[in-house]
């Protein structure tokens, strides 16, 4: 008896014609990931994406992958069995939900209509003989607690059990790369490697970006948002991060702009070198982590005379959450004990003692008349560092 895992489509279930497209997707993704775990067979049919050890595989590690990937809802396990009623029937009494469950019923799928059996004959045999078989338990075919799954496929039959409270879950969301590119804005802190995680669980194909500031920050800030970027890797399926210096930015702005617009105006430069990058990689958006309110840059008129400098949509899944949420979705990702270490950002460093927090436009492209806006973006995207992780 071999053990497989099956995993059921989250939201790609409700997609019509293009539905063949996302399964290709996922199932493309899960490929490439699961490689390291050893050799496997990875389809969709009916719903369901197989993942089948060929030979010997970690199928704990692969569990654990499968986990952290989007497009996925649930994960069952399965035994692949001989087609035959009973070594269907032999495998199912092996079952160890059998030892909680108080009801059960049996249900078959048949995608091989060679089978001698119909579908009913055969889950009215294998249920008849489980019921003898465990006479505590039930038979229930309204609202069973346990339900046993049959379905019998072209090279084998496929039995699995699925408890009415229970399953793993997986990340659900759309497959990674079925909505596109976008670029996020990483910094170190606990806010945006949740909106990362948020739109890559929306399809996104992520590239982060990260402004650092040495001398002012340190390595161990870089470190941190590399440790960041570990964690959120196998949700993301691939990771490379763009270090951008913004050192001489920051020190431009320091000598030449009023301190009051110090922040909006780096978030103005952070927004344009994002853009940049967005057109070099055909990334169709740029994430942050904002939230409204939460601080003077992160105000309706700051958020918007941040995102006058890009046509690109800026998409803030977080502007709407309380820090109490973030804070508790950040320790779902594992993102939070990283993000709570206490190294400085360019952000801090730089921050002004009182920001606007009803910055003008005029006011802003006044301010940057200073500055040689085009040269300093374009030295700052020569000089940035690609890092796959
Ligand atoms: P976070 O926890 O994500 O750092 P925050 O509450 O500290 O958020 P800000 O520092 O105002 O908020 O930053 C707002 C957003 O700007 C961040 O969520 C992030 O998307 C982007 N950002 C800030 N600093 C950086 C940086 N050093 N590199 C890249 N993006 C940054
Ligand atoms: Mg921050």
């Amino acid at each position: 008896m071999n053990k497989i895992f099956l995993l059921k489509l989250g939201e790609l279930v409700l997609k019509g014609l293009n539905r063949k497209n996302f399964e290709d997707v996922l199932v493309k993704n899960l490929k490439r990931k699961l490689e390291p775990c050893g050799a496997f067979k990875i389809y969709a049919a009916q719903s369901i994406i197989y993942v089948e050890p060929d030979g010997t595989a970690d199928m704990d590690e692969a569990l654990e992958l499968c986990k952290k990937t989007f497009g996925i809802s649930a994960i069952a396990f399965a035994a692949a069995v001989d087609k035959d009623k009973d070594a269907i029937l032999a495998a199912a009494k092996q079952l160890p939900e059998f030892l909680t469950a108080r009801s059960f019923k049996v249900e078959t799928k048949r995608a091989d209509k060679q089978f001698p059996m119909t579908s009913i004959e055969l889950s009215q045999y294998v249920g008849g003989e489980l019921a003898e078989a465990f006479p505590d338990v039930t038979v229930d075919v309204h609202n069973p607690e346990l339900t046993v799954k049959v379905e019998i496929r072209a090279e084998n039959a496929y039995l699995y059990a699925e408890m009415q409270r229970q399953g793993i879950k997986a990340g659900g969301g759309l497959p990674v790369g079925t909505s596109g590119r976008a670029v996020a804005l990483l910094s170190g802190g606990i806010d945006s490697p949740v909106a990362l995680w948020m739109m890559a669980r929306r399809g996104l194909r992520i590239i982060p970006v990260h402004f650092l500031s040495p001398p002012y920050t340190s390595e161990l800030a870089r470190q941190k948002v590399m440790d960041i970027a570990k964690i959120l890797l196998p949700w993301c399926e691939k990771i490379t991060v763009a270090m951008v210096r913004f050192t001489k930015i920051q020190e431009e702005i320091r000598r030449s702009c009023p301190e009051r617009l110090f922040t909006v105006i780096s978030r103005r430069f952070m927004t344009r070198i994002a853009a940049q990058i967005a057109e070099q990689n055909g990334a169709g958006s740029i994430i942050t982590g904002e939230s409204l309110g939460q601080v003077a840059s992160q105000t309706q008129d700051s958020l918007a005379v941040t995102g006058a400098v890009t046509d690109l949509p800026v998409l803030r899944p977080l502007i709407g959450m309380d820090k109490v949420e973030i804070v508790e979705f950040a320790r779902r990702i594992n993102t939070f004990d990283v993000s709570a270490l206490p190294y400085e950002d360019c952000c801090t460093v730089f921050t002004p003692r009182h920001p606007k927090t009803k910055p003008r436009l005029d006011e802003v492209i006044e301010a940057e008349a200073a500055l040689d806006i085009d040269a300093l973006v374009a030295e700052a995207l020569a000089g940035a560092e690609h890092v796959h992780i």
